[in-house]
This record gives C-alpha cells, structure tokens and sequence, in this order.
C-alpha cells in the first residue's frame, strides 16, 4: 500500500530526522545540533504547507521570483525563509524585504545594499556567508582566503547579523573527499570565531553529503531531494 503524498512527504521527514539524529550519536554531537532546512526550489507551495503541518518550519529557497511567488501563498503560516541562491544587484531589495536569512552572500557591495535595504521594523538579516571551498569548479562563493576581510566588513554593517558559512562543494561520492571539503570549511569557520565573529552557523550537508557535513561540525544542513523526492524542472523549462 502507498502512503497519500502528504503522509509520505511527513514520513520521509521523520526518518531524515531520526537518520541526522544518529549520525550526530555517532559523532559524538549532541542530537539537537544540527538544523534541517527544506530546500523547497521548484516544488510546490502546497507541499511546504504540508511540511509546515508536520512541523518543519525552515525553508530554502534559491529563485527570487518563485519564491515570492511561494512567500505571498503562504503568508499566513509564518515560516522562517532562507535565501540560498546567486544574489544578483536588482535581487537585494526583495530579498531583503522578505527573508529572515541569506546564505548565498560573497560579495561587500551585495552585503551594503541589503543592509541599506533591510526594512528598520524588521528583525537583523541573518548572513552565511557562502565560501567557494571547490576551487575552480565552482564560480560562487568568497574565496577562502578573502573570507576574514569579507566578514569584517559585514559584520560592521547595520541590520544584519553575520551567524556563519555555506558551501556547496563540487560534487563527490567519495565520503573522504567530502569530509575533508566539509573540515576546510570548519576550519574558516574556527578562524573567524577566534577572530572574534561570534558565530553559530556552519550551513554545509545536502541530500548526498549528509553524513560527511555532520561528521565535520555541520549545524544546519539544507536537504531538498532527500525530502521533497526528485525535483521537478522550473516552471516554463520542458523536462
Ligand atoms: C538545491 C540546493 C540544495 C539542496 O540540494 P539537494 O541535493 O536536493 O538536497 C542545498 N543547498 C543549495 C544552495 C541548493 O541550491
């Protein structure tokens, strides 16, 4: 017999909560250490709200346009809205209008913009800032080497609040190779808190490094297949 999809998208939740919960057990991590954030891009507003119904209140984001399309129908819910994507200029005003957090930030002129941006009645900006630990294979990201100075800088800027660093690493299946992506960026991450950044944030994990990123020190992964099921294409793009 098979599950209707709302039960199905519930239980699948609980049994990535349930396998993080053992992996942080098996790492020596407490078991509340690590967030799940639902990276919910290109699927539909109606399973975040079932996702909302169980209990996951975290929710990714990489595409302004759909996710405001998402953010204004589900308004009511109040859920806390993550900006994952390549920031772009003509992006900052909306994004900084409409997300609790940006993770996807690496660049000072993006970070002045969204400061001058964020609405004053509005709680700090959240900010990851996201680091390009993969080298050439990846064209965003700060590199590591200009991830003090960036952080510096965002951290003297009014209305946001630096909590920490994203990755994507270039993709691997090779559980070594990917932990030791995951420990450079932790080790950033140790560098910026001696620097006197205080942090809580390292966002690293997604549906196929999971293991490796809480091996490694993660506290919030963002997980879209794993949860969701295989992503549809944007809308308008044939499969
Ligand atoms: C799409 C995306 C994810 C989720 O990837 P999955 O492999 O589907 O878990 C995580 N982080 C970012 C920045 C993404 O763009």
């Amino acid at each position: 017999m098979t599950l209707p999809h709302d039960q199905q998208l519930c239980q699948r939740r609980q049994e990535l909560l349930d396998r993080i919960g053992e992996w942080c057990d098996q790492y020596g991590r407490a078991r509340d250490c690590v967030r799940l954030l639902a990276v919910s891009k290109h699927f539909p507003a109606g399973d975040i709200q079932t996702l909302a119904g169980c209990g996951q209140l975290a929710f990714g984001e990489s595409y302004l346009k759909e996710a405001v399309d998402k953010l204004d129908a589900l308004a009511g819910l109040h859920l806390e809205w993550h900006f994952i994507g390549p920031m772009q200029s003509n992006k900052t005003r909306r994004v900084a209008e409409r997300f609790a957090w940006v993770q996807s930030l690496d660049r000072l002129k993006i970070a002045q913009r969204l400061a001058e941006q964020r609405p004053a009645d509005l709680p700090p900006l959240n900010i990851c800032l996201q680091v390009n630990i993969s080298g050439e294979t990846s064209k965003s990201g700060v590199e590591p080497a200009a991830a003090a100075e960036l952080a510096a800088a965002v951290s003297e800027l009014p209305r946001l609040r630096l909590r920490g660093l994203m990755a994507i690493p270039a993709p691997t299946i090779q559980f070594g190779e990917q932990r030791r992506g995951f420990a450079r960026l932790r080790e950033l991450f140790e560098d910026l808190t001696a620097a006197g950044h205080a942090l809580d944030t390292l966002s690293m994990g997604m549906s196929n490094d999971l293991e490796a990123a809480i091996a490694e020190g993660s506290t919030l992964v963002r997980v879209g297949t794993a949860l969701f099921g295989q992503r549809p294409p944007p809308d308008g793009v044939p499969p």
